[in-house]
């Protein structure tokens, strides 16, 4: 590893340790040139198999520049799809795979999404799984509906079930 101080072709690593949870290994290293130490992380390369076959080195930015599209217009700001773009790169590597099919990238992208903002969420679930006409949208707007329902029952219960408790 070349030094990034006096750009010497070679540096000595003094020490080695894993981090999260053996997923990366930090290397401190020491050039013998400047004498200068810095750090490097070495981690498994995640590669993405494309529908074509095709692989391709896992990409954050990949996913935030996706979802951005999806977002233009909405009230989500930057942070928000950097943060959804954190889960779903944890989804993903979770999974301890070498290798991931990009709808499974997807598909860890759909329910933070849609927990986010429902118009991205149907935006990116149309282009992602090929919606093809208006019943498609309506089936998924039926979804969201009932999950919203079911959420504000859920409130509803817990509502209940603190007043009970506090009588
Ligand atoms: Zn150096």
């Amino acid at each position: 590893m070349r030094c990034p101080y006096c750009r010497h072709p070679d540096s000595r690593v003094v020490d080695s340790r894993e981090a999260d949870d053996g997923q990366l290994i930090r290397r401190r290293r020491s050039c013998p040139e400047c004498g200068k130490r810095f750090t490097t992380v070495e981690e498994a390369v995640l590669a993405v198999v494309k529908r074509s076959g095709v692989t391709e080195p896992f990409s954050r930015t990949k996913i935030t520049t996706g979802v951005r599209k999806a977002c233009q217009g909405r009230p989500v700001d930057d942070d928000d799809i950097a943060l959804l773009a954190q889960k779903v790169e944890e989804t993903v590597r979770a999974k301890g795979a070498a290798e991931v099919p990009s709808h499974d990238v997807g598909l860890a992208i759909l329910g933070p999404l849609r927990d986010l903002d429902e118009v991205a969420y149907l935006r990116f679930a149309s282009v992602y799984r090929s919606f093809e006409s208006l019943s498609d949208f309506e089936r998924e707007i039926e979804t969201l509906r009932a999950a919203a329902a079911a959420r504000l029952e859920g409130t509803a219960h817990a509502v209940v079930n603190a007043e009970t408790r506090t009588k």
